[in-house]
């Protein structure tokens, strides 16, 4: 692979893929195997970003594709928090979400067994962490299970805006009635009303919501849900905090239903939370990247 890389770096111009082209086209005719091989190595770089070395730089440790997401900020909001429970009366304290007042924080549902939503949203969420600090966010967590309770939906949405988040994800699962399965991603309703402003942050998180759902259904194989948004996955709220405060790109995602024993047997598997954590962060890469 050394020689590959030699190519990649020698003949790496600004312009990246365009020029590859021209320069695959006008290369020595002797070499045509070597010129084969580039366009298939472009062809695998997320489109979009670079981060190529500059020219006349020897530097074949920093291929242009290793670091697509560096530089950008996620905020990954791991639904609720584990130990909410010994804190009912802290997180029953209302607070202002603009469209009405709601409690700082829930416990959040379980499954029949007793898995609880606060454990799967945490594992899913540094799972997530994990795939994009590789590809070279800088991740911030709104809880990591270093909180006795909450935080509150309010400070949830602070977070996010404070750190200038390209994107903000909340992880959850539902807790439904049995029989409805299936996932899906809840996008900030156009909301201004006392310290709720969502206008900004409609459109970008609409397609923010929609590269989550694609890559989540692809990286999982599960279907959107059969019981909110018709069948597209999508669903658009009004009454959350965490998105009525948001001043950043955001959305949440139901996983599953945790009360429904299929989608219980899905997010109880370690397996299946990492094709879930994998979805999520496709999703959310692709939405950086500007793939939709
Ligand atoms: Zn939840």
């Amino acid at each position: 692979m050394g020689s590959t890389a030699a190519v990649v770096t020698a003949a790496l111009v600004p312009t990246c893929a365009a020029a590859w082209l021209v320069w695959g086209a006008t290369g020595d005719p002797s070499d045509q195997g070597r010129d084969r091989a580039v366009p298939e190595s472009v062809a695998a770089l997320p489109s979009g970003r670079m981060s190529a070395p500059a020219r006349g730089t020897s530097d074949a440790k920093a291929p242009m594709s290793t670091k697509p997401l560096a530089g950008r900020v996620v905020v990954l909001d791991p639904g609720h928090n584990p130990t909410n429970n010994r804190h009912t009366s802290a997180i029953a304290r209302k607070v202002d979400i603009g469209t009405a007042r709601k409690e700082c924080d829930t416990t959040g549902t379980a499954t029949n067994a007793g898995y609880p939503e606060a454990s799967y949203t945490l594992d899913v969420s540094r799972r997530v962490r994990k795939i994009l600090a590789a590809r070279g966010a800088t991740v911030k967590f709104t809880q990591d299970g270093n909180r006795a309770y909450g935080p509150c939906i309010d400070e949830r949405a602070r977070i996010g805006n404070n750190a200038k988040a390209a994107a903000v994800v909340s992880v959850h699962a539902d807790g439904s009635a049995a029989g409805n399965r299936g996932f899906h991603v809840i996008l900030p309703a156009s909301v201004h009303k006392g310290v709720a402003d969502t206008r900004a942050i409609t459109k970008p998180s609409r397609a923010l919501g929609i590269a989550l759902r694609d890559h989540f259904k692809k990286a999982t194989g599960t279907k959107p849900s059969n019981y909110i948004g018709g069948g597209t996955g999508l669903d658009v709220r009004n009454d959350l905090g965490g998105l009525n405060l948001s001043r950043v790109p955001k959305v949440f995602i139901e996983c599953g239903n945790m009360r429904d024993p299929k989608d219980a047997a899905l997010v109880t598997s370690a397996a299946w939370r990492q094709k879930a954590a994998q979805g999520i962060a496709d999703g959310i890469t692709a939405y950086l990247e500007g793939r939709g």
